[in-house]
């Protein structure tokens, strides 16, 4: 009976404890949320330094202990630190992070979840594609990973499928066509724009590895993006207030970026 165990995972948070050790919590894929303790992880020389700095994505071989994992060894397999100094895509990671944390569970086959957290984290450091639009296409998948996907495919009260003007219905958590009766369904009901819907649709129905290959103008992004925010609000009943740090930054433009700017 061994008691170790193989897993990948990435650090979604790390704690500092004792003189020089650190708690550091992943998401695995076998065994969803999973707190690790790496003894004398802090100190300079530790061959554990950089497997257990956040966002780091490492190949970790644990050791059951009788409260929690120690790490035995580890391998990198990549940092996602090129990032180390951007801090504001650091801060559209924490609030990627922040969700994952609060909806991963311990003991849960996370797979779908991390794959997608991965290729999420990928584009947001390696890619000069809005880091606007990567999170609103993570937050949007990954409440379809978590059953919480908008209906898309047509009319939620209806099912008629060929609608010109198509709406968005947070009570139906779906599209309305503009049919009388289908507005009387919820008369707060949102008038999307046509590239918001072309958006919504690849978000919820494309295959993973075309999940980010498209762009929006910056209105559609606007747009995509209130929407995001009320739909996680509302599936979660929780504000995720990571990215307000950065309308600050903006309204001082401390350093004169912009994170809005659209890409090509
Ligand atoms: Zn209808």
């Amino acid at each position: 009976m061994s008691s170790y165990l193989k897993t990948q995972g990435i650090v979604l948070k790390e704690a500092y404890t004792g003189e020089a050790d650190k708690v550091i919590t992943i998401l695995s894929k076998d065994h969803g949320k999973m707190s690790v303790f790496a003894k004398g992880a802090r100190r300079p020389k530790s061959r554990l330094v950089a497997c257990t700095q956040f966002l780091c994505y490492s190949e970790f071989l644990l050791f059951k202990g009788k409260d929690m994992y120690t790490i035995s060894s580890c391998d990198v397999i990549e940092t996602f630190s090129k990032a180390s100094n951007d801090i504001i895509k650091l801060t559209y990671a924490s609030h990627i992070i922040d969700i994952v944390y609060d909806t991963v569970q311990e003991g849960q086959y996370a797979a779908k979840e991390l794959r997608l957290l991965l290729n999420t984290l990928y584009f947001l450091f390696n890619s000069d594609k809005s880091p606007d639009l990567i999170t609103c296409i993570f937050e949007i998948r990954y409440l379809c990973l978590l059953g919480y996907a908008p209906y898309v495919n047509s009319c939620i009260n209806c099912n008629e499928g060929n609608i010109k003007n198509i709406y968005f219905s947070f009570k139906k958590c779906g599209f309305l066509c503009n049919k009388y009766e289908c507005l009387l369904q919820d008369s707060s009901a949102i008038k999307l724009l046509p590239g918001t819907v072309k958006a919504l649709y690849h978000i919820v129905h494309s295959e993973t590895k075309n999940l980010f290959n498209f762009n929006v103008s910056k209105d559609v992004l606007e747009q995509l993006k209130s929407i995001s925010n009320r739909y996680l609000k509302e599936r979660f009943d929780k504000n995720y207030t990571s990215l307000d740090y950065l309308k600050k930054l903006k309204t001082t433009d401390l350093n004169g970026t912009d994170s809005k700017n659209p890409d090509n």
